[in-house]
């Protein structure tokens, strides 16, 4: 085992790279695991192409490029990193134990970044290299204003308040809103769907499952089933937005931290701090609401100035 480390940092999304930029230019000599099976090195933005709301680029950037930049600058201080998943925590003992794939670690403070990865469904012209960000997302806040969906048919998949709320926000934009869902009634609390099925231009599609997204170089239509009667539909579509929720990636922390009911880390209003003394969370992976690139950074370099505070109360820096 090498030397007990100041701060350990899990992840290597925004929230974790902007907990890194802090931290090392703060002298606390972070190491970070930013993963390898667990999800690709650099986070959600690494699925995406234009990122146009993250401030500093008035001409938009795009997602793995931002994340490359993030990386760039937290080496710049320090910041070591080992493109390793953590496979599993020990916080019973301090200092805390880190088992990474191929390297065990220990640290006095700990900040779990690790996010959440969007449920998808395995359909046909949804993949990678298929019409994924090319009229295919999980994102509507996200992607919803790009240019290929103004004045268009979009579908957004999902029967729950996230799936009302995206469809909602996507009326700004095309021209009618679908909510493809396959049971005859919402899942979504009471409010949010009287919301969504009052909207003029939102119109649910229902007992239906999506069964292909077709097109050229952008999405150019959907295909239907119904699943009473198994007939399949061919529909015109410029976009298709999957709303069915997100995991966040709190499994191999095996309940050595409390979380939310929805296993998201639970943290004390208004901090990272975590239940567990020295152990602080930013980002998607206590976030369910936000979900965005630039509050996951917010709350990156929140959880390094938590940290940096806290191992200096007790001592533990100069
Ligand atoms: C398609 C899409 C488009 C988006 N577009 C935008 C946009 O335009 N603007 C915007 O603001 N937001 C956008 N978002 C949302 C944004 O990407 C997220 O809010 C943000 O990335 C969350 O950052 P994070 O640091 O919390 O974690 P994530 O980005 O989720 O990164 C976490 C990373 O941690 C690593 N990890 C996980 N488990 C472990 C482990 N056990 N050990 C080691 N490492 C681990 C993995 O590499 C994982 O990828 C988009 C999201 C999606 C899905």
């Amino acid at each position: 085992m090498s030397k007990t480390r100041k701060l350990i940092i899990i992840g290597s999304g925004p929230a974790a790279l902007t907990a890194a930029i802090y931290a090392s230019r703060a002298n606390l000599e972070p190491l970070m695991y930013e993963g390898f099976y667990s999800g690709t090195p650099g986070g959600q933005l690494m699925t995406t192409t234009e990122v146009e709301n993250y401030p500093g680029f008035p001409k938009g950037i795009a997602g793995p490029e931002l994340m490359q930049l993030c990386r760039e600058q937290a080496l710049r201080f320090g910041t070591e990193i080992l493109t390793e998943d953590v496979q599993f925590v020990d916080l019973s003992q301090r200092p805390f134990k880190i088992k990474g794939q191929k390297t065990n670690s220990e640290a006095q403070a700990l900040i779990i970044a690790t996010g959440a990865t969007a449920k998808l469904l395995d359909v046909e012209g949804t993949r990678p290299g298929e019409f994924w960000q090319k009229g295919v997302t999980a994102c509507a806040v996200c992607d919803g204003a790009a240019p290929i969906f103004r004045n268009r048919p979009l579908y957004v998949i999902g029967g729950g308040d996230s799936a009302c709320e995206e469809a909602i926000f996507l009326t700004k934009f095309g021209s009618k809103v679908y909510l493809v869902h396959r049971r005859d009634e919402l899942r979504a609390s009471k409010i949010m769907a009287e919301r969504a099925l009052n909207h003029p231009k939102i119109e649910p599609l229902w007992n239906r499952v999506l069964v292909s997204v077709g097109g050229d170089n952008v999405v150019r239509q959907v295909v239907l089933e119904d699943v009473k009667t198994g007939k399949h539909e061919e529909r015109e579509a410029a976009g298709v937005f999957f709303a069915i929720g997100f995991t966040p990636n709190t499994a191999f922390l095996q309940n050595q931290i409390e979380l939310e009911e929805n296993l998201y880390i639970k943290v004390r209003p208004g901090t990272t701090q975590t239940n567990v003394e020295g152990v602080f969370a930013a980002g998607d992976v206590q976030d369910h609401i936000y979900r965005q690139a630039v509050t996951a950074a917010g709350s990156g370099c929140m959880a390094a100035l938590d940290a940096e505070r806290w191992l200096s109360a007790k001592g533990l820096i100069e």
